[in-house]
């Protein structure tokens, strides 16, 4: 079955699935290479992902376009957020007016805060309902070579430590960001009515460290509860880790300036390192008749302080498959492994993410600053940016449509 594969995936996560899936739909065999369900490429045993994402309008467009939209009960609208400079400077969001008919019936939703798991859930049955052939990776056989299976085309959608992409022609730029995010969620007192919040706190005096620090609203506008998404120095996300339950709602009372009292935790602190990352070429040939792409994680890691990174990965997703849908309506006698077909996806999206990618790393190096005139900047700039609403209005466009 392997052996007749056109199109081989190699990632099991939220992008590979969805390009498989999207794919399945074109008129080509389709195989999904994932690891096991319960160990990954660390060989340890998987935990719980306990992150919820901040999804686009075209993001949610895409997943329900393949079934793989979760329910209600587990998608909270967002309708306002709140972004706090470190010092007196705020910007506020409020809902995106799509039709500008000025109603505020007509205002959508700035976007949506999604339980991961229940993504990949749905991703998963909705896969085991197509033909998309699943190929599990057993643990020994991960070093194996790439180009094993005959597939003409091999898409890259392995994440952020791809062991595939090593094998490949291709540089990957890293620049750390010395910060590692935490995710966890908490219960408040009162309903979270759809609001998300934002704080970057600068930690010490005369120092470039900060924290960026975003509750996210979950389980319904009626529920009191966040999910929290904590960027901080490694050594501070080390030690809200370890701390008792008692100090760590403490410590997130203080960072969110007071605004929540009575938090209570309700699931376990989980970090992972930040890295920005960009990939020098997305596309190339193993040999001439087997070519590869890359795309999401494995093409471009960004900080979740404006949480792009998946909404950016669907998007690359999405071009793929307008690319091969192009090519099987109106110039089917290409290869798949044809470069100049697989240069253009390249190109498009190379371009596409340059935007959020620079303005995303603008920001955090703004505030990961210690010159007095940074500060000024960031809460004067964060200030004026509030005020000026077409431009706001604009951003906000903008951040709707990163995914194609
Ligand atoms: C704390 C935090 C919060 C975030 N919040 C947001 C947010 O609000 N909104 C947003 O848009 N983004 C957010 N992101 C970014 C988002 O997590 C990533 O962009 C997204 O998970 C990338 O998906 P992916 O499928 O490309 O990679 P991954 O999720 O890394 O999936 C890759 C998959 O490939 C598998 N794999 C690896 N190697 C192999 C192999 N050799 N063979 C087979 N399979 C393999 C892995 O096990 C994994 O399942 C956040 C990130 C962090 C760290």
């Amino acid at each position: 079955m392997a052996e007749n594969v056109e199109i081989c995936i190699r990632g099991g996560g939220i992008v590979g699935y969805t390009l498989a899936l999207l794919l399945a739909r074109l008129n080509l065999r389709v195989g999904l290479v994932k690891e096991s369900d319960n160990t990954k490429s660390s060989g340890q045993v998987v935990k719980k992902d306990i992150r919820a994402y901040a999804l686009n309008q075209q993001s949610k467009t895409l997943l329900e376009s393949i079934n793989a939209w979760p329910g209600s009960e587990n998608v909270t609208p967002v309708h306002k957020m709140v972004v706090h400079a470190d010092q007196n400077g705020l910007v506020q969001f409020d809902g995106y007016d799509s039709s500008n008919t000025k109603k505020s019936s007509s205002l959508s939703p700035l976007s949506w805060i999604v339980d991961v798991q229940s993504i990949e859930e749905k991703l998963s049955d909705t896969l085991n309902q197509s033909k998309v052939v699943v190929l599990n990776q057993s643990d020994e056989k991960r070093s194996q070579n790439i180009v094993s299976f005959n597939a003409p085309l091999t898409v890259i959608c392995e994440g952020n430590k791809s062991v595939s992409k090593n094998q490949l022609n291709t540089q990957t730029i890293k620049t750390p960001y010395y910060q590692n995010a935490m995710a966890a969620r908490v219960r408040v007192s009162q309903p979270n009515q759809g609001i998300a919040y934002q704080w970057f706190n600068s930690l010490a005096a005369n120092s470039n460290d900060f924290e960026v620090l975003a509750l996210l609203p979950l389980g319904g506008e009626q529920s009191n509860e966040f999910a929290v998404v904590w960027s901080a120095p490694e050594r501070w996300i080390s030690k809200l880790k370890e701390m008792p339950e008692a100090e760590f709602t403490d410590s997130l009372s203080q960072s969110t300036r007071g605004l929540f009292k009575d938090i209570t935790l309700y699931s376990p602190r989980q970090s992972w390192p930040l890295t920005f990352s960009k990939t020098t070429q997305w596309s190339g040939a193993f040999n001439p008749k087997q070519s590869w792409v890359v795309s999401g994680d494995s093409a471009h890691t960004v900080h979740p302080l404006a949480g792009m990174g998946l909404n950016l990965g669907l998007g690359d997703a999405a071009s793929l498959y307008e690319f091969l849908l192009e090519r099987e309506l109106h110039s089917s006698w290409r290869p798949l492994n044809d470069l100049r077909l697989l240069e253009s996806y390249s190109r498009q999206r190379k371009l596409s993410i340059l935007g959020p990618t620079t303005f995303i790393d603008g920001i955090q190096r703004l505030f990961a600053s210690d010159y007095s005139i940074a500060s000024v900047i960031r809460n004067q700039g964060f200030n004026a940016f509030n005020n000026i609403n077409p431009l706001k209005h604009w951003a906000m466009k903008e951040a709707m449509k990163t995914a194609t």
